[in-house]
């Protein structure tokens, strides 16, 4: 029997705002980090150890991309169910054990749904069982009887997951989508984005399955001058993230169409500046290194849109620092009620000072937004724009075998390119070394002979490309 001292002390742990393994491994991933990113706006360490995403569990797609950051030896790997679990089940467990719990990790390789629904339930709820809160990453050309299947149990027709969280990857540089096997503008598939949508607002009216949807979208000069128009049409369908990879030369060569290199990361953020209507303060928070990454999170009231850090504000920036050393890692998503207020509780207590300057701002929030009066008036809506720009597989190939040698380049480019690979906030793990790799070494160096090993083992036939 549990004794009285046993559950004060499970008590006790249960309502830090921080769980210790999480804890412990922020300080080792702090530890860590290159100086260069140790910046007192830095999310890695403080809030979160990194994204996460999976490899070597469903590599095949339906589709083509140009560019697509698989080697074409990918299209040989059958897609298996009992495969992806067992896999899944090995890597999170390793992100279990040293990055801790609570983080986000993508269910990502090819295409998601060539996995059955049931196969893609096991695998997500793999993910749910070491604490990850997983997000399947998709093209979205499947229809509503998977998604329904994915979501209930088929034995008691009831919802198997309370929530779900799906990226669909939506632009004109992919090819065989059904009913539009070629898109000739960003415009044309407006409607499908629309329909993806649709599917889970359905799903969650007929079920009561809630949902969070991330739009994704590969940027070339084919599509740059796009961004904006997107945003502006998309911005209500109920997208709730706004992601842009800037195009790298990693992947199937093949594939690689255009000079990727005519336009820069600052001409993108502008653009996706120009369609959100208004300036994107990425430099208030900071997750990994800022030439990897940027992150604006913020709130629409109307068509207002106002980031939740002003980042010329020092007011901001120590109201996030207060809010950083009051609450650490603590997991906002848990829906235990009287577990979080006790977190917070102790949160407060931990460091009181976070009353005050987080009270200010939420006022300075508020005017930002247009007063009172303004989100009576509209319902305030969040939405996060993200950048996120892989690098090139000739930089990253060279700078990856320098690091594992200890080694540092005097060559500029290989050193940004090891100090970006050190900064890393989107990594894989690697049960069989114990080691979590970051996902452009995984793309650049790993996976064209991970895609050869599975071949073999789950031979396919080749999907001709659309
Ligand atoms: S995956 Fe590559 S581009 Fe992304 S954060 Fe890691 S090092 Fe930077």
């Amino acid at each position: 029997m549990t004794s009285i001292g046993t559950r004060l002390r499970e008590l006790e742990v249960a309502t830090r705002p921080e769980h210790p393994d999480l804890s412990a491994a922020l300080a080792a991933r702090w530890a860590q980090l290159p100086a260069h990113v140790k910046q007192p706006n830095q999310m890695l360490g403080r809030r979160m150890t990194g994204c996460e995403g999976t490899h070597g569990v469903f590599p095949r797609c339906d589709l083509a991309c140009t560019p697509c950051y698989h080697g074409k030896e990918a299209q040989r790997v059958g897609t298996d169910g009992d495969h992806t679990e067992r896999e899944v089940d090995r890597q999170m467990a390793l992100l279990r054990e040293l990055r801790g719990p609570g983080q986000h990790a993508q269910l990502i390789g090819g295409e998601v749904t060539l996995l059955g629904p049931d196969d893609h339930a096991r695998a997500l709820q793999a993910m749910i069982r070491h604490g990850r809160k997983p997000m399947s990453m998709t093209h979205g050309d499947f229809d509503y009887a998977y998604l329904e299947a994915l979501a209930l149990d088929p034995q008691t027709g009831t919802p198997r997951f309370a929530h779900l969280a799906f990226a669909g990857h939506f632009d004109s540089l992919m090819l065989g989508r059904r009913g539009i096997k070629r898109a000739r503008s960003e415009a044309e598939l407006h409607p499908y984005r629309a329909r993806f949508c649709e599917m889970f607002e359905r799903l969650e009216r007929e079920h009561g399955v809630t949902h969070y949807l991330a739009h994704n979208m590969t940027i070339t000069p084919r599509n740059v001058d796009e961004i904006a128009d997107v945003l502006r049409a998309t911005r209500d369908m109920g997208f709730r993230m706004f992601s842009f990879q800037p195009a790298a030369y990693i992947g199937n060569e093949a594939r690689w169409k255009d000079d990727f290199r005519a336009f820069s990361t600052d001409d993108v953020w502008r653009r996706i500046e120009q369609g959100a209507g208004a300036r994107l303060h990425f430099n208030a928070e900071q997750v990994g290194d800022v030439r990897c990454n940027r992150t604006a999170h913020g709130i629409y009231v109307g068509d207002r849109y106002a980031t939740l850090l002003d980042e010329d504000d020092p007011r901001d920036a120590c109201a996030l620092e207060d809010f950083i050393v009051a609450f650490g890692g603590m997991d906002f998503d848990d829906r235990r009620r009287r577990l979080q207020a006790a977190r917070a509780a102790r949160a407060v207590a931990r460091h009181p000072a976070v009353l005050r300057s987080g009270s200010a701002w939420a006022v300075r929030l508020l005017r930002r937004l247009g007063g009172v009066r303004a989100i009576r008036r509209d319902r305030p809506r969040a939405i996060t724009y993200v950048m996120h720009a892989f690098m090139d597989a000739r930089d990253v190939k060279p700078a990856w075998e320098l690091l594992q040698r200890g080694e540092l380049s005097d060559e500029p480019k290989i050193r940004e390119t090891q100090e970006r690979l050190q900064g890393c906030s989107y990594a894989m793990a690697h049960p069989e070394t114990g080691t979590i790799v970051p996902a452009c070494a995984q793309h650049s160096v790993l996976d064209p002979l991970e895609n050869l090993r599975l071949a073999e083992l789950l031979p396919a036939h080749e999907i001709a490309a659309p």
